[in-house]
C-alpha cells in the first residue's frame, strides 16, 4: 500500500494518534550529481538532478505507527475567505 503524498493543499496526519508534524520518512531517490573536485581532489556537489523519488514508508514519531497516515487539508487551504479563528455559525441551519 503506497503512502499518500501530500500536496500543496494537503498534509499528513497519523490516523492513530493525530500527529501532524513529526514523521520519519524513508525515501529512495535516484539522482545525478554534478561533482566538482578542486585541484586538491576535494569534491563538492554543485548540482543535483532528481530523476526519480519514491517515499517508501512513513513512520509516526509519536506512536511509531508505520504507513498509517492519511491526507487532511492544510489549515487555510481551500477557502481563502479571511482567517478569523472563530466558530460562529455555519450557515445552513433552517429547514
Ligand atoms: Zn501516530
Amino acid at each position: 500500500m503506497p503512502v499518500p503524498l501530500p500536496t500543496a493543499t494537503t498534509r499528513w496526519r497519523c490516523t492513530l494518534c493525530g500527529n501532524l508534524t513529526r514523521f520519519d520518512v524513508t525515501r529512495s531517490s535516484r539522482v545525478v550529481e554534478y561533482v566538482h573536485l578542486d585541484l586538491g581532489g576535494e569534491p563538492s556537489v554543485e548540482e543535483t538532478e532528481v530523476l526519480a523519488e519514491t517515499v517508501e514508508s512513513v513512520r509516526c514519531r509519536w506512536c511509531n505507527a508505520v504507513d498509517r497516515v492519511e491526507l487532511v487539508d492544510r489549515p487555510g487551504a481551500g477557502d481563502g475567505n479571511g482567517s478569523t479563528e472563530s466558530a460562529s455559525g455555519s450557515g445552513s441551519a433552517s429547514g
